[in-house]
């Protein structure tokens, strides 16, 4: 499937170490609407860009004390493995983590 293709093809990219804008974590609304701005202005369908951009990891994070997976995410689709986030719209893995992370 297409999807999982995708999905295995950003494994790989995270797996080569791209180095993403892990830090700091979309904690405010304004952080929010910035990033998102980026991803629409310099992104847009480069995936790379986006990866970096959003901060994507192939592992989970924790900041302030709160572990932000994928798989708690509001934007994750469970049974597609997807975020659903309009400006990604990328297959992901439940494990994995970005800084546009929302509960
Ligand atoms: S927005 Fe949520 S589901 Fe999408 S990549 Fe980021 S953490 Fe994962």
């Amino acid at each position: 499937m297409e999807q999982d293709k995708l999905r295995n093809k950003i494994a790989e990219i995270l797996a080569g170490g791209l180095e993403t804008e892990v830090w700091p974590r979309a904690a405010t609304s304004e952080q929010v609407n910035e990033i998102v701005a980026r991803l629409q202005n310099e992104a847009d369908d480069d995936l790379e860009k986006k990866l970096v951009i959003a901060g994507f990891t192939d592992h989970v994070i924790e900041a302030d004390g709160i572990e932000q997976p994928c798989e708690t995410c509001m934007y994750y689709k469970v049974h597609a493995r997807f975020c659903e986030l309009p400006e990604l719209m990328l297959p992901v893995e439940p494990h994995w983590s970005c800084r546009l992370w929302r509960i």
